[in-house]
C-alpha cells in the first residue's frame, strides 16, 4: 500500500517506489512505432501516444508546434509535448528529455551504413520512458494524500537533429537541440510578458541516454555551472542511495544537450544526467548514432538507479 517509506539512512529523504519494468514497459512501446524520426508516420503516432500516457496520469498535456532552421538552412518543423501536473508547490520542477529519434546512424564505422535512422533506445526512448514512470508515481503519491512537487515535463522534439556527417554545406552553429531551442525562448518570453503565472520552474532535471547496463552519469561541466546546487542534490542522494558507481565524482567537458538552451534561454537551472564514457572516442557508448541503439542495451537496473534518484530527490522537501 505505501508508496514512500522512511529510511534512516537517508536523512530527511524518503526512499520512494519506482518501477523499472513499467519504464521498460515504456521504453519497448516507444520502440514499437518505429524510429521516430520528425516527419514519420511513427514519429507522429508516438507523439499521440505520449499525450495519452501524460494525461492518463493527471497532467495538463499541451502540444506546441513550431520550426527551427535546420543544418541545411530549412525550416524544420517540430512538435514539443509539455505536460503541466500539480502538485503542493507554486513553483514546478522541470523534468525533461527528447522524444525524436536521429535521421542518421552516421557513427556507424562504415559508411554505407550511416542512412538508417537510429533506433533511439537509449537516445532518448530511456529518458521519456523514466519520467513517464516518475509521473505515474507522484500521481500516485498525491492520491494518497502525500507530499509532491508540480512538475513541468517536456519532451522536446528535434534534439537529434544536429548536422550530419555527410554534409558537404557550409557548417551553421545550433543545429542540435532545436526543440529545446524552441521551447525556452517562449518560455522566457512567457516569463517576461507575465503570461506565465502558475507553471514557472525552479529547476530542471535532463536525462539523456540512461539505460545502458554500464552507464555512467559524471558531473557535466555546464550542469555544474548552472546548477551546482541542484546536480550536488541528485549526486548525494544517488550515492545515499547506493546508486554512487552510476553518478560519478568525475567531471565532463560540457555537452550540447537541450539543458545548455535552457540554462541559457530560458534561465532555469538545469542539471543533464547524461551516459558519458571518457574512454571511448565519441564520448559516449558503443551504440551511440548506430544501429545498436536498440532494446538490447536497455538494463532495468539502470533505469531503477536513475528512476529512483530522481524520484526521491524530486519527492524531499
Ligand atoms: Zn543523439
Amino acid at each position: 500500500m505505501f508508496s514512500c517509506q522512511s529510511k534512516a539512512k537517508v536523512a530527511s529523504e524518503v526512499r520512494c517506489t519506482f518501477s523499472a519494468d513499467s519504464a521498460y514497459s515504456y521504453i519497448a512501446q516507444q520502440l514499437a512505432f518505429g524510429a521516430r524520426v520528425p516527419g514519420t508516420l511513427a514519429h507522429q503516432q508516438c507523439g499521440d501516444w505520449l499525450v495519452g500516457q501524460l494525461a492518463r496520469y493527471g497532467a495538463q498535456v499541451s502540444n506546441q508546434y513550431g520550426t527551427m532552421i535546420n543544418y541545411a538552412g530549412r525550416q524544420q518543423p517540430l512538435r514539443n509535448i509539455a505536460a503541466y501536473f500539480q502538485g503542493s508547490t507554486a513553483k514546478a520542477i522541470l523534468l525533461c528529455a527528447h522524444w525524436d529519434c536521429r535521421p542518421w546512424t552516421d557513427e556507424e564505422p562504415i559508411y554505407e551504413d550511416r542512412f538508417y535512422p537510429v533506433p533511439g533506445a537509449n537516445d532518448a526512448a530511456s529518458g521519456v520512458g523514466v519520467i513517464l514512470e516518475i509521473l505515474r508515481q507522484v500521481n500516485l503519491l498525491k492520491q494518497q494524500g502525500q507530499f509532491v512537487p508540480s512538475l513541468q515535463i517536456v519532451f522536446f522534439d528535434c534534439e537529434d537533429m544536429g548536422t550530419p556527417s555527410h554534409f558537404n554545406g557550409k557548417e551553421r552553429e545550433h543545429t542540435w537541440c532545436l526543440g529545446s531551442q524552441f521551447w525556452a525562448k517562449e518560455y522566457k518570453e512567457a516569463i517576461v510578458s507575465g503570461k506565465l503565472s502558475n507553471c514557472q520552474c525552479q529547476y530542471g532535471i535532463l536525462l539523456d541516454m540512461v539505460g545502458d547496463p554500464s552507464a555512467t552519469f559524471p558531473r557535466e561541466y555546464i550542469s555544474s555551472t548552472y546548477a551546482a546546487n541542484y546536480l550536488e542534490q541528485l549526486w548525494r542522494t544517488a550515492s545515499n542511495l547506493g546508486y554512487g558507481r552510476y553518478f560519478i565524482q568525475q567531471q565532463a567537458y560540457p555537452i550540447t544537450d537541450d539543458h545548455y538552451y535552457v540554462n541559457t534561454l530560458a534561465g532555469i537551472p538545469c542539471v543533464d544526467i547524461i551516459d558519458y564514457k571518457p574512454n571511448t572516442q565519441t564520448g559516449f557508448a558503443h551504440w551511440w548514432h548506430t544501429r545498436g541503439d536498440d532494446i538490447q542495451n536497455i538494463n532495468k537496473q539502470t533505469l531503477q538507479a536513475v528512476g529512483e534518484t530522481v524520484l526521491t530527490t524530486i519527492c524531499s522537501k
